[in-house]
């Protein structure tokens, strides 16, 4: 059997983890390309218009993945339990998007349902999912140990690269605050760091930042914001901001968790400069060129101010 996986959205967060546990259930897995022109544009004539950049780019990865698999992988993924562990209500809707996008070309989708609140957490919804793929409940508990393993290795080994890349990196330091699904994804996020590596700026992600770290911040900004995601950008963001020169806050159009989270952000962090970029599908991240080496101009022109302030006292 084998089980497509659209490389978007929650992919980027949990790619590690939902490998890892079909790998060790013995199914072979294929991942969608990476974003391109056609993966974009066909994800938004499959989508309504008002739908964010980020899902319409699902639906075209989604697309991208029909004849080439048994099942797609599409997890509904509500909440984490407590109050304030809430995801965006587009993870909710998930597996009803996609189902009634394509119903009439066929797909079959393998579903899970993570929902805290109803006592669905992952761990249930993962072994769950055994039946869809006629597994047995030990095999199943044992892949998903053995993902959960693979997928703290994993995360404690990129917030141990970035720490030593906040301490060691020579040069301009800019925070990158926004979600996975956009910072890594080959047509938003990747022109802006590829770029910002060109003029000579460390990009430093948020989103790697340790989260339980991240997230035990949240709250010196912010106490009353749901959404998980946002809160443990809003903490790194504390976490990182003696040491980097700047924030560059990365959304795709529109987004309302965004708009609110980037707010709070750009009201309460106050001395360092921020830029916020908005990517939307009809230029993507490629006409931004201009935008970033102004902000980088303008942080050495501060910190020139600064030198030559301190220099006079
Ligand atoms: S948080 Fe924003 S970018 Fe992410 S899925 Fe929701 S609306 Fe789209």
């Amino acid at each position: 059997m084998i089980i497509g996986i659209p490389r978007a959205l929650l992919y980027h967060r949990y790619h590690c983890l939902w490998e890892t546990f079909f790998e060790h259930l013995n199914l072979q897995v294929v991942v969608s390309r990476e974003t391109d022109k056609a993966i974009l544009e066909r994800g938004g004539v499959c989508a309504i218009d008002e739908a964010c950049l980020s899902s319409k780019i699902y639906l075209g990865h989604v697309e991208s993945l029909l004849g080439r698999c048994d099942l797609v992988f599409v997890p509904r993924v509500s909440n984490f339990g407590q109050r304030d562990n809430i995801l965006c209500t587009k993870f909710e809707a998930l597996p009803d998007i996609v189902s009634n996008t394509f119903r009439h070309r066929g797909i079959k989708l393998l579903d899970c349902n993570i929902d805290g609140r109803q006592s669905e957490n992952e761990l249930s919804a993962f072994m769950l999912m055994r039946k869809k793929l006629g597994k047995k409940r030990f095999q199943t508990f044992y892949a998903y140990m053995l993902a959960k393993q693979a997928e703290k290795l994993e995360q404690d080994s990129l917030a141990r690269e970035q720490e030593r890349r906040l301490e060691e990196a020579e040069g301009l330091k800019l925070l990158i605050v926004g979600h996975s699904y956009n910072v890594y994804d080959k047509f938003i996020g990747g022109p802006i760091l590829h770029y910002l590596k060109a003029l000579g700026a460390t990009p430093i992600i948020a989103d790697r930042v340790d989260r339980k770290r991240a997230l035990s911040r949240a709250a010196e900004l912010t106490s009353t914001m749901p959404w998980l995601f946002n809160r443990e950008l809003t903490g790194a963001v504390q976490e990182c901001r003696e040491k980097v020169d700047g924030l560059i806050l990365l959304s795709a159009f529109p987004c309302g968790p965004d708009s609110l989270a980037n707010e709070i952000l750009l009201r309460r962090v106050s001395g360092l400069p921020t830029l916020n970029l908005l990517v939307d599908s009809q230029e993507g991240a490629a006409g931004i060129e201009t935008r970033l080496e102004s902000f980088i101009d303008i942080i050495g022109f501060r910190q020139a101010a600064k030198t030559a302030k301190e220099a006079s006292l």
